[in-house]
């Protein structure tokens, strides 16, 4: 029996690199839903080639030019965000894969996890934002998250075949283009400086995200919830060759690290075919020819949003759910040019101040606090 697919954002990074294991892989992966945004030509094409049962062009304005696009392929096309919700939910599906960028991913987690389907997770904001929520259900359910993440795919690895307790998780961090940038030049960095990250190819927001270190910021509230991790138990290490994914030290003192390319093809297919391993694209980690792999502190005070993160995760409640909002309308903002690259901080901080905080934040408040984060930096972002 193939591992039937539902792909939340098959037009993306990631959901483009899932795609390429599920044509390498034919007799393993077949695909029951592709879903897109606003990139229907690219969706269209993806539906001709994998024959799905269904997709989901999120953009209701564009149902109409996808049904015709589709007009003599015996699939079912839907539009609009509920949709993607409810796609997940099918009797067809064993696996769901949310490659989907931003809060518009946490729902459909949800939804999944509450079907009981398997759960291959990239949307690291279903986390951010509900983790609490979706860890708890995925529980009641006996549903397995797999994490997409590379780094969470790699203490994931770690931690595999062990029982003992874990003292701490080491995540590390690139650094992104800025690792040796000056304080007084972040100020003036532009767009396409902050989009040119040094070793992973990704999508605009998460590139960003990575330069500011708010995504590795989200990636240790990610962990706590993927791991059941005390904040104090979770350190960040910038290692700028990206080839250790993440480390887990033991009460021994024993650490385990998981190395490789990067190459998100790797973790992607790990989710997919845990617990197997195979053939993984090109790519291979040579020793010999880099024999120097290099570990340093995060300096918060030129990349202060791996604090604000932690801050937000002891605080709890909807913090995190804040300052993820806040912080896709300032990436937004800055793509835009409407902001300086140093606002988008200042747009999170005050964001953070001004939002009101419900201590147990239910998943309806979720949405609500979601909309208000955006309002409120919507207004500093026309302030500035
Ligand atoms: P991309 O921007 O490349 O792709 C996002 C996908 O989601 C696209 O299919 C896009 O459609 C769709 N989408 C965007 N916004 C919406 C919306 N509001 N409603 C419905 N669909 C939407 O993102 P990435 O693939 O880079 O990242 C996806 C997730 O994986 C993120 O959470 C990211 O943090 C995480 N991740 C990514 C990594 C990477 O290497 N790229 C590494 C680790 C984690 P359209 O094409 O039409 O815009
Ligand atoms: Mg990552």
């Amino acid at each position: 029996m193939k591992q039937r697919l539902a792909l939340l954002g098959s037009t993306g990074s990631i959901g483009q690199q899932t795609l390429d294991i599920v044509r390498q892989r034919p007799d393993e992966f077949e695909v029951t839903t592709l879903t897109a945004a606003r990139s229907w030509e690219r969706l269209v094409e993806q539906a001709k080639e994998f024959g799905p049962d269904n997709v989901v062009i999120a953009d209701k304005s564009l149902y109409g030019v996808v049904s015709e696009a589709l007009r003599n392929e015996p699939v079912k096309v839907y539009a609009g965000d509920e949709a993607l919700s409810q796609v997940v939910t099918s009797g067809e599906v064993d696996t769901v894969v949310n490659a989907l960028v931003g809060y518009a991913g946490m729902m459909p987690s949800l939804s999944a996890v509450r079907a009981g389907k398997r759960l291959a997770l990239a949307n690291k904001e279903s986390l951010v934002v509900a983790g609490e929520h979706i860890m708890r259900e995925a529980a009641e359910r006996n549903v397995p998250i797999l994490p997409i993440d590379s780094e969470h795919s790699a203490i994931f690895q770690c931690l595999l075949g062990e029982v003992s307790p874990v003292r701490r998780v080491i995540i590390t961090a690139s650094g992104g283009p800025f690792l040796r940038t000056p304080a007084e030049e972040l100020a003036n960095v532009t767009v396409e400086q902050a989009l040119a990250h040094p070793n992973w190819s990704m999508g605009a927001k998460i590139t960003i995200d990575s330069s500011t270190l708010v995504n590795k910021g989200f990636e240790v509230i990610e962990a706590k919830w993927l791991f059941g991790l005390k904040p104090e138990q979770i350190d960040v290490l910038v290692h700028p060759q990206s080839i250790v994914h993440s480390m887990v030290e033991f009460d021994d003192g024993a650490i385990k690290a998981q190395l490789g390319a990067p190459d998100m093809h790797l973790p992607i297919q790990f989710a997919l075919r845990f617990p197997l391993r195979g053939e993984c694209g090109e790519s291979r980690f040579s020793f010999a020819d880099h024999p120097t792999l290099t570990f340093e502190r995060v300096d918060n005070e030129r990349f202060p949003m791996l604090q604000t993160a932690y801050e937000c995760l002891r605080k709890g409640g909807n913090s995190c759910c804040v300052m993820n909002g806040a912080n896709e309308v300032a990436v937004a903002s800055f793509l835009a040019g409407r902001i300086k690259y140093i606002d988008i901080a200042h747009v999170i901080q005050q964001t953070l101040c001004r939002a009101t905080f419900v201590a147990s934040p239910s998943v309806e408040d979720y949405a609500l606090s979601n909309s208000e984060s955006r309002r409120i930096a919507q207004e500093i972002v026309k302030e500035l």
